[in-house]
């Protein structure tokens, strides 16, 4: 058995951390090195690894977790600039997928 990832333990409610929104399938909480004003991270409950192992059984939640995305960028008005990313490999220090929204 390994160490269970960081993200599980906050979704499980184990590890302290803001939560902006979450629903039965997704988190949000917030990234704890801001590189801008809003720096969010969107994750769903289920541990799936990494963006290459998204396929298609997936699709709902991805859809889900784009209409949060969307509902954050406008309630924290957002419009004029914001970045969603993902990150992979070597630029993916959670072994848990995510999606970063920044704006300032
Ligand atoms: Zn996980």
């Amino acid at each position: 058995m390994t160490s269970e990832c960081l993200f599980c333990s906050i979704i499980k409610k184990k590890t302290q951390t803001k939560i902006v929104y979450e629903d039965k399938d997704i988190m949000v909480f917030s990234d704890i090195n801001p590189k801008n004003r809003v720096h969010l991270l969107i994750a769903p409950r289920e541990h799936i690894k990494s963006f290459l192992d998204l396929s298609s059984k997936n699709i709902l939640i991805l859809t889900k977790m784009t209409k949060v995305i969307q509902s954050i960028i406008r309630g924290k008005k957002l419009e004029g600039g914001y970045q969603v990313i993902f990150n992979g490999g070597k630029y993916q220090h959670i072994p848990h997928l995510h999606w970063h929204l920044l704006g300032d």
